[in-house]
């Protein structure tokens, strides 16, 4: 059975500066992979290939032995990315998490979107109707991640995921990405500075530092 991802040679650079150099990197199913680094290292730029929301200036990148890019939608919808600073449509949290849903034309969603507000510690019959609006930090943080959650992806990329939270959306949010990996065997890859959080969630932890990956 082919890794996850294999990366081969991949490199980003922007206006002539390289700001990613990854010469191989296999990631294999069912890890938990947590990615740490200073500002700036190439963290965020590694999430956003892996989802294939971005093309690499050079080199490939496998999921499941099938070459990526941001051209082949299917392969894009099997990744989900909650970025550090998910934007909220401005519309009721259940117009939030039904949105993806209905982009896909996948019928009846309310069950599902029910699913995915109490996994996220939100009681739909509380949350489901409220506006964007009426929501607190760490709970518009975990309608986002009920957003990407519902769509039941195979690879749930989060970018500095607890950042913003406190201890209560922070235990919300890992449980909610555990549970995630126990329903659907979703595969999980977590970036944080939060390097003892992390430890704590991860099977392994990579270290970026100036655009390569110092650990492998
Ligand atoms: P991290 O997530 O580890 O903070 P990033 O991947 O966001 O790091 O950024 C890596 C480097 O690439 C930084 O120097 C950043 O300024 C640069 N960078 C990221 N995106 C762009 C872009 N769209 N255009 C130019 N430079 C960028």
């Amino acid at each position: 059975m082919p890794d996850l991802y294999t990366l081969e040679n991949v490199g980003v650079s922007y206006a002539g500066q390289n700001v990613l150099e990854v010469p191989a990197l296999r990631i294999p199913e069912n890890i938990i992979l947590g990615i740490s680094g200073h500002n700036g290292s190439g963290k965020s730029t590694l999430l956003r290939l892996l989802a294939f929301l971005e093309d690499p200036t050079h080199g490939r990148v496998y999921l499941r032995g099938e070459k990526g890019s941001t051209q082949k939608e299917w392969l894009r919808r099997r990744v989900s990315l909650l970025t550090q600073n998910p934007y909220l449509l401005k519309r009721s949290v259940y117009g939030n998490v039904a949105y993806g849903l209905k982009v896909r034309k996948a019928g009846q969603p309310e069950e599902k979107v029910a699913a995915a507000l109490n996994m996220v510690g939100l009681p739909p019959e509380h949350f489901a109707r409220r506006k964007w609006l009426q929501l607190s930090g760490g709970e518009r943080q975990r309608v986002a991640l009920a957003s990407r959650l519902v769509l039941q992806p195979d690879v749930l990329l989060l970018d500095e995921p607890t950042s913003n939270l406190d201890q209560e959306s922070t235990h919300l949010t890992r449980q909610a990405m555990l549970q995630a990996r126990e329903k659907w065997g979703t595969n999980l890859i977590v970036v944080s500075h939060d390097l003892d959080w992390l430890g704590q969630v991860s099977h392994r932890v990579l270290s970026m530092h100036k655009g390569r990956i110092t650990n492998i």
